[in-house]
């Protein structure tokens, strides 16, 4: 494994980037302290500097060394990292954990945030790359669309690129490992709402009644013949029923029944044949019971699809790097949802897991102990800095 001295050198400083932001968390879309903090750093490397996309997102532009004499080449790509907290109450007691109530960076972005800010510092050294490099910075990877956010202020086209690359630590896969899928990689993440209404009255007099919290108990087993009944068993699917409300007394049986969940699929066609199922078994259980289901689903991040030929770069570089037994190119996607999705729908790229090793007390991401693990800041910085001299070659 060969860490550039530059990395090496800067590697307590980038440490203390992480742990300050670390201690700054904020929620998606008020990330204001850390895109200040970004935009700093980035300026203090001779960066220009773009603030103010998707909200609270900053884009970092860096041309290699031949810009300046009228080469250079045309090529250009964007290395995204996230900037989101989220809203929890941190457990940690160390001397850098969250100075906030409630708010917590328990999934990384903390790590993201200074690893690529860390790549920016080392390859505005010596700039020895052709083309142009964009450090992207969204807010509110956790649920808010902020990668969505950046594209619809027109991200792409005042910063036009060919490709965009993504990383998200991985707690509980090793150290100084990488893994790269060649296709779907995080699943899409639907939210539904349904409304079961039928006609309440006496409890004592069910005959008279159109009973709404028979037929969503009824709903409920049925939806479950989706995973088990509708779909490709290789094919993985989630429908999970997380929350029912109905009811106002032990006597009364109510007008109506609501329940929410979430439907989570890997792959879009899928997607859209399990949103289908989903409405039809509703409606015409419900039917069966004298009710009538008013169905919505909301669709969510989709599915996170890293392009064939990206990925394959991504493999040669994280071999190059870690080697090639420690790139795993065949693990399952995780059931998570990503919004780096909404990128690699626009241009091709590749979104890799970086192996983040057991962590402090074995925390997982999102758990009120997790810490990003410090010991992978350069081993995603060499990730970055490789990949954009392999993907803007010198020449
Ligand atoms: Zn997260
Ligand atoms: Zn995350």
């Amino acid at each position: 494994m060969k860490i550039s001295n530059e990395i090496i050198n800067f590697l307590p400083e980038i440490k203390n980037w992480r742990h300050e932001l670390h201690s700054h968390p904020e929620l998606g879309y008020e990330e204001e302290w850390t895109s200040n903090f970004v935009a700093e750093k980035l300026e203090s490397f001779g960066i220009e500097v773009h603030k103010g996309l998707g909200k609270t997102g900053v884009v970092g532009v860096l041309k290699g060394i031949n810009a300046n004499q009228g080469g250079g080449g045309n090529k250009a790509i964007g290395l995204r990292a996230d900037m989101d907290a989220l809203p929890m109450t941190e457990e940690n007691e160390f001397s850098y954990k969250s100075k906030f109530e409630g708010r917590m960076h328990a999934c990384g972005h903390d790590g993201h945030t200074a690893m690529l800010l860390g790549a920016a510092k080392v390859l505005s050294l010596k700039r020895d790359f052709d083309g142009t490099v964009y450090f992207i910075f969204q807010p509110a990877e956790e649920g808010g669309g902020g990668g969505l956010a950046m594209i619809e202020d027109g991200m792409f086209e005042q910063f036009p690129m060919d490709s965009v690359w993504g990383m998200h630590n991985w707690p509980g896969m090793e150290e100084r490992t990488v893994a790269v899928h060649k296709g779907s990689v995080m699943a899409a993440a639907d939210r539904f709402e349904v409304t079961v209404n039928g006609s309440g009255g006496h409890a004592a007099m069910p005959q008279a009644t159109n009973d709404p919290v028979l037929a969503t108990t009824a709903i409920v087993q049925a939806l479950q013949q989706i995973v088990s009944r509708k779909q490709n068993p290789l094919d993985s699917v989630v429908v999970s029923v997380t929350q029912i409300n109905a009811g106002s007394g032990f006597n009364i049986i109510p007008q109506k029944a609501d329940f929410i969940g979430t439907i989570r699929t890997i792959n879009p066609d899928t997607r859209i044949n399990v949103h289908k199922q989903f409405t039809d078994i509703c409606e015409a259980t419900a039917l069966a019971y004298g009710c009538v289901a008013d169905v919505s689903v909301i669709k969510g991040y989709p599915v996170t699809i890293n392009h064939a030929d990206e990925s394959e770069k991504a493999i040669e570089v994280a071999s190059s790097l870690f080697g090639a037994e420690s790139v795993k190119t065949n693990l399952s996607p995780s059931m998570g949802a990503e919004d780096f999705a909404y990128m690699l729908e626009k241009k091709p790229g590749s979104y890799i897991w970086l192996g983040a090793g057991e962590g402090k007390s074995g925390c997982m991401l999102h758990n009120t102990k997790y810490d990003f693990n410090d010991n992978v800041l350069p081993l995603g910085i060499s990730y970055w800095e490789q990949l954009v001299k392999s993907e803007l070659p010198l020449r």
